[in-house]
């Protein structure tokens, strides 16, 4: 049914179109995965301003005619994240984490989740600290920008979309112990009768896994770089098989 609706939003791509329009991908708090045209906003002294680039949260009314992209009617800032702006490290984060929604998040339906954790990740990249909690491991260790944080995200981020490891048990056949290999194909750690196809992984990366899904992202885990690669790994391995979707290098 055409008519217009609200929601909060965030730019997760924004592509110029035709003479003076911009098409815009958007993760939405209320409707997931949104496509939307804002007409004229690139012309100078848009009602829009400058507000409709990638990472901004922002909140919307949107027109829904009979076309496959919604229009957008206005735009309000929640968050420009000007800081994050400011650095290259949190610039190439931010990207990379609204490249993930956008290959493991296509539905048109809320994921309060997904959303949540993208918004507190950008708020984290531009230095706002939503937990006001203290520096975490992972912060002390390479910042918000750096690869455990990047890699916190990602395991919620497959959590959220349905595909998150399991790490509890062996994937294969149960067992609780003797957890020494992750296989992508089984969907987790693997024991060691069930290692076939499996790669060897820690108990420190089975370890950062499961802390860094049990924990805020503001307070995510930190590790040695050798772990996190074994870690990016096994996030990587789950999502092609569970998933079909490739991710880029998370750092
Ligand atoms: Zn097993």
């Amino acid at each position: 049914m055409p008519g217009s609706f609200k929601t909060e939003a965030v730019v997760l791509r924004s592509i110029r179109y035709g003479e003076a329009d911009r098409v815009l991908h958007l993760y939405s708090a209320t409707r997931g995965r949104v496509n939307a045209i804002a007409k004229g906003s690139r012309r100078p002294r848009s009602r829009f301003g400058g507000r409709l680039e990638p990472f901004f949260r922002l909140d919307l009314v949107l027109y829904q005619g009979r076309g496959e992209l919604v229009t957008v009617t206005s735009a309000h800032t929640v968050a420009a994240h000007p800081n994050l702006r400011e650095s290259g490290a949190a610039l190439g984060a931010a990207a990379r984490a609204c490249d993930a929604v956008l290959r493991l998040l296509d539905s048109a339906e809320a994921n309060p989740a997904a959303y949540n954790l993208l918004c507190r990740y950008l708020a984290l990249l531009d230095g706002g600290d939503p937990a006001g909690g203290e520096a975490s491991p992972a912060r002390e260790l390479d910042g918000a920008a750096g690869r455990a944080t990047a890699l916190a995200y990602r395991l919620k981020l497959a959590l959220a979309a349905g595909f998150a490891p399991e790490l509890a048990s062996c994937a294969r056949c149960g067992e609780a112990d003797h957890l020494q290999g992750f296989s992508g194909a089984a969907g987790g750690v693997v024991c060691g009768a069930c290692e076939l196809g499996a790669f060897e992984l820690s108990p420190e990366a089975h370890g950062f896994m499961v802390e860094a899904l049990g924990r805020p992202l503001a307070d995510a885990p930190g590790a040695s770089p050798p772990t996190l690669r074994q870690v990016e790994r096994a996030v990587a391995e789950t999502l092609e098989h569970h998933a079909h979707v490739q991710l880029r290098a998370a750092a």
